[in-house]
């Protein structure tokens, strides 16, 4: 059996593996290959399918499957398999950490001391401390942010098509609710046709004026356009972003608004993640080898 590691994975992922049959990182074999790991970067379409006859199972090491043809793999008898609850800490932390930054100014301060300013005076900061943060997608990273929000002693909501209530949020019926009550506003759903551009002018015009928004789901869920001129038009007070069209983004309108944070799409990629995902597809490719 051959093991194509595709993406980036832990670097002792080839010697775990090892023990199923014979381990590569070179994308030309994909043909030979029966098992494929992937991450975001490989993209596991219709065409990529048809060229690897020998396919039968592909591992996403993470969550979002969106860059997995599911319906024909599933048409060709192969399996596919995220390893969902690994990547739920490292994505919740780097919202986090960004739901800090932003009203902190962190990044604004630390560039400022570098080109010799001292802007004491105009980096006037906010707390989290009784601010409301309204969670859309209330699965697992939505509620590890709440968890953590909470001992920020912020007030925290969520909307969520399915979910009607839960210990961590006050559960909205409506994401326009959500939208209206909240300074913060953090993005955990899928990208699905009824997630896609669900944040857009139509929607933004709900946000209370000066609220921030931060994106670790996916750059898809918004329309970046709009969220520019928002942010322009100091309707948003800032945006930060780990997720883009594409990997690495082939430019985009938020480069040239204000109050923004950006990070390489490294939501997942905490060491202690990249060992968890590791362990996780050592035990999905135990089951499948061991039926
Ligand atoms: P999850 O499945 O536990 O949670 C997503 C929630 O969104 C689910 O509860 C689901 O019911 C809900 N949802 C589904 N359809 C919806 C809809 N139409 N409207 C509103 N809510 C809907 O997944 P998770 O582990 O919390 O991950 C959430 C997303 O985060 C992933 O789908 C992925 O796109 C993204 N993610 C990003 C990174 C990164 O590196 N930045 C890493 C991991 C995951």
């Amino acid at each position: 059996m051959l093991i194509l590691i595709s993406d980036a994975f832990d670097a002792t992922l080839p010697q775990l593996l090892a023990k199923y049959g014979d381990v590569t990182d070179d994308k030309s074999r994909a043909a030979e290959a029966e098992v494929v790991l992937i991450r975001s970067k490989t993209k596991v379409t219709k065409e990529y399918i048809d060229s690897a006859p020998n396919l039968k199972l592909v591992i996403r090491g993470g969550v979002g499957l969106d860059n997995v043809d599911q319906v024909y793999a599933k048409s060709k008898g192969i399996e596919v398999h995220n390893t969902a609850d690994a990547s739920t800490t490292a994505v919740a932390e780097l919202a986090f950490s960004m739901m800090i930054a932003l009203p902190n100014h962190t990044a604004k301060a630390d560039q400022s001391m570098r080109e010799g300013k001292w802007l004491k005076k105009e980096l006037k900061r906010t707390e989290l401390h009784g601010k409301t943060l309204g969670i859309v997608g209330m699965g697992r990273i939505g509620t590890a942010l709440a968890v953590r929000a909470r001992a920020f002693r912020m007030r925290i909501l969520a909307w969520h098509p399915d979910v009607y209530f839960s210990d961590f949020a006050e559960i909205r019926s409506t994401l326009k609710e959500v939208m209206q009550e909240s300074d913060y506003l953090s993005i955990h759903v899928p990208l699905l046709d009824e997630t896609r551009g669900m944040i857009n002018k139509e929607t933004l015009a709900n946000c209370k004026k000066g609220a921030y928004i931060i994106n670790t789901g996916r750059s898809g869920c918004v329309n970046e356009e709009d969220v520019a001129q928002a942010l322009k038009d100091g309707h948003l007070g800032g945006y930060a972003t780990d997720v883009w069209l594409s990997d690495p983004p082939d430019g985009s309108p938020l480069f040239d608004a204000p109050n923004t944070l950006f990070s390489p799409h490294i939501g997942a990629s905490t060491k202690e993640n990249m060992t968890r995902i590791g362990e996780v597809a050592d035990k999905i490719i135990f089951e499948y080898v061991n039926r």
